[in-house]
């Protein structure tokens, strides 16, 4: 089993250029927010435990979080290559992957941290809409949908995630910098980091990624 994670503030785009990395890359995209908002949908125990924690833009307690990352790679095959977005959120997490990794034999090969500056990641948030559907997601001027409030793919209706609201915004931004950020440190102490400027346009960002996938090993 190998792992690469994308890793950024919320808004950083880690879930659109993950959605386009994983049709190139064989790579396999696994959202815990994705997950997460999933499970509320469906009613089931975590989404009710998950529900309160990401409508304040508050981390989801990592028991939670480690569960039904657990139950999701005892799913794949053992030869699997996976692309978290939005997972490892704590050290907590990050040194549990790194033990399901190890156990199997693989192990983190690359962070990519996406670099916005905090200006755009609330513009990005704040106008961002999701197909209700199919999960597709736009922004109300930077990626609009052909017909307003209609997802290009499926025609479902396009939504605003209640934590995109501007008042849990900036919360959000601000459990990043508290928690998450520390994260960088943990993995640039393996070497594992590489920074990627990802204040532009997708494609440039999924370009920059893939050039160092294909230089293969972590270096
Ligand atoms: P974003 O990165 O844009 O904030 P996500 O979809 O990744 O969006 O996460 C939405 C919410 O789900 C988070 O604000 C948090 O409440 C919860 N969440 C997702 N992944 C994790 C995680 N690994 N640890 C704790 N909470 C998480
Ligand atoms: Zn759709």
């Amino acid at each position: 089993m190998q792992a690469i994670i994308l890793l950024g503030p919320p808004g950083a785009g880690k879930g659109t250029v993950a959605e386009a990395l994983e049709k190139t890359s064989g790579y396999i995209h696994v959202s815990t927010g994705d997950m997460l908002r999933e499970a509320v949908k469906e009613g089931l125990p975590v989404g009710l435990e998950a529900r309160s924690y990401m409508e304040k833009g508050e981390l989801v307690p990592d028991d939670v979080i480690i569960g039904i990352v657990k139950e999701r790679l005892a799913r794949g095959p053992d030869d699997a290559r996976y692309m978290f977005d939005g997972f490892p959120r704590t050290i907590n997490q990050a040194r549990l992957l790194d033990e399901v990794l190890e156990s199997g034999g693989g192990r983190v090969s690359h962070v990519f941290l996406l670099e916005v500056p905090r200006e755009v990641l609330v513009d990005r948030l704040s106008g961002r809409r999701i197909c209700r559907n199919c999960g597709a997601v736009y922004h109300i001027r930077n990626i609009p949908p052909k017909v307003p409030g209609k997802c290009d793919i499926c025609g479902g209706e396009l939504y605003q995630r209640p934590d995109d609201r501007p008042e849990t915004v900036l919360n959000r931004l601000e459990v990043f910098e508290k928690e998450t950020a520390s994260l960088v440190d943990y993995y640039d102490r393996k070497g594992l980091v590489r920074r990627i400027d990802a204040a532009h346009d997708r494609e440039g960002t999924v370009a920059e990624i893939t050039k160092y996938l294909m230089a293969g090993g972590s270096e």
